[in-house]
């Protein structure tokens, strides 16, 4: 959602696709990958636009614009989520797939990466209209998606209530068929855990890190910069390993507490008040004074490009998680890895939601569902074991998380697509 020409502070905001060609570059660098290899497994494999026209409650009829990129699927069925945003670009959706790619084939998931977008502002829309117009959109991609072609999920500001509508429209023209979406309600075929599998991620994530890193959780302080689904369940989560979540923000305010925030009945103020602003007991502040507060794990959870030019000198976190998908510009990330802040990227940091996706297809594939302790233990296992690879090759390889992360995922994808050929 980057104007190209936009800079911050001297350094240019990438858009989502240049973000992802940035790093994927620098890792096929480093893989010493041929350029035609490269070529192949970064453009998308195919490009869906369509222009949706939907009757707004007035009678008025407006068309929107809607997008799903399938990135790659060689390693198995695209996958990934739905956005609805006013500013989501095609080149953003592009790069969003891309990084779906990276993310199922770091995680060892037989799943390839897509992504959906639909240029709208839902927070000026009513339910009937978002319903509208989400069938709208089902229907004319519903001959590209489907439980062994692509799958769509929730994304920023689409929901379990909208992957219902997709189901259902879907299940209309081609037949019955749950395994078509995730993120789905339980008792319509969803997963325990899916609703908080991107928060409970990163927290997996944080507490192992850690624990590596001498920073006793116990004794931790976090920051969350946006409170929707994955912040508030990213704080949750470690508030409940007994991290202080000392300061979190949304788009209306800042709040802050050195003794730490009371997350349950800080989500509460939010529903009730729309915002974390001037919640009791805590110092209210701008929301970019987020960044600039004294903590161990600084959360950025909401949109691309958040830490950019203008704001990553203020930060003083050991380290970043990035829980939203390409929260740091890439041209400051030189920057703060001289500062002694380590990332931790989003294509393992927040790959918690895509690894519960994965474990609600299989079970609805099998028709039968695990319990919850189940789906913990194994997304557990899955994250644990990425994230010890990614360690163990960024101490060979004397590189970044970021590189090494990227490094194993498009060698991963690279092998597959060699194996199976191009004939
Ligand atoms: N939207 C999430 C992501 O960016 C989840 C995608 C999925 O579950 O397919 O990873």
């Amino acid at each position: 959602m980057a104007d190209n020409d936009q800079v911050s502070r001297g350094f240019r905001l990438l858009d989502c696709q240049e973000a992802s060609k940035h790093h994927f570059e620098r890792a096929a660098n480093r893989l010493k990958m041929k350029r035609r290899l490269r070529d192949w497994i970064l453009k998308p494999f195919r490009e869906i636009s369509v222009h949706l026209p939907v009757v707004m409650d007035d009678g008025e009829i407006h068309l929107f614009q809607g997008y799903r990129v399938q990135h790659n699927n060689t390693r198995g069925p695209y996958k990934g989520g739905l956005r609805y945003h006013p500013e989501v670009s095609h080149d953003d959706v592009r790069g969003l797939a891309s990084w779906m790619t990276w993310k199922t084939a770091l995680l060892g998931l037989p799943l390839g990466g897509a992504k959906g977008g639909i240029t709208c502002n839902p927070k000026a829309m009513s339910e009937a209209e978002l319903e509208r117009l989400t069938r709208k959109y089902t229907q004319a991609i519903s001959m590209d998606i489907g439980p062994s072609q692509d799958i769509p999920a929730p994304d920023v500001n689409t929901n379990e209530k909208v992957m219902a509508w997709m189901m259902d429209e879907y299940s209309k023209l081609r037949g019955y068929a749950p395994a078509v979406v995730t993120g789905k309600p339980i008792d319509l075929g969803g997963s325990p855990g899916r609703l908080d599998a991107t928060g409970r991620g990163v927290a997996i994530i944080i507490e192992q890190w850690a624990a590596d890193n001498n920073v006793p959780i116990e004794n931790g302080t976090a920051v969350i910069q946006g409170f929707g689904n994955v912040g508030y369940h990213t704080a949750y989560h470690l508030n409940r390993a007994g991290c202080r979540v000392v300061g979190v923000s949304d788009t209306g305010a800042c709040v802050y507490n050195s003794k730490g925030l009371p997350v349950e009945e800080l989500i509460k103020h939010k529903q009730e008040t729309g915002s974390v602003k001037s919640f009791p007991g805590a110092e209210t502040m701008a929301p970019a004074e987020v960044f600039g507060l004294q903590c161990d794990f600084l959360v950025p959870a909401a949109l691309e490009n958040a830490i950019k030019g203008d704001n990553f000198e203020q930060i003083k976190a050991r380290a970043i998680f990035e829980a939203a998908n390409g929260p740091v510009c890439p041209l400051v990330e030189p920057g703060l890895t001289e500062m002694g802040i380590t990332i931790v990227p989003d294509i393992l940091a927040n790959s918690g939601g895509v690894v519960v996706s994965y474990f609600e297809w299989v079970q609805n594939l099998q028709q039968f569902s695990w319990t919850a302790e189940t789906i913990d233990m194994e997304l557990k296992n899955k994250m644990i074991n990425a994230y010890r690879q990614v360690v163990e090759k960024a101490t060979a390889e004397q590189v970044s998380l970021r590189l090494a992360a990227y490094m194993l995922a498009i060698d991963k994808v690279a092998w597959a697509s060699l194996v199976r050929g191009a004939y």
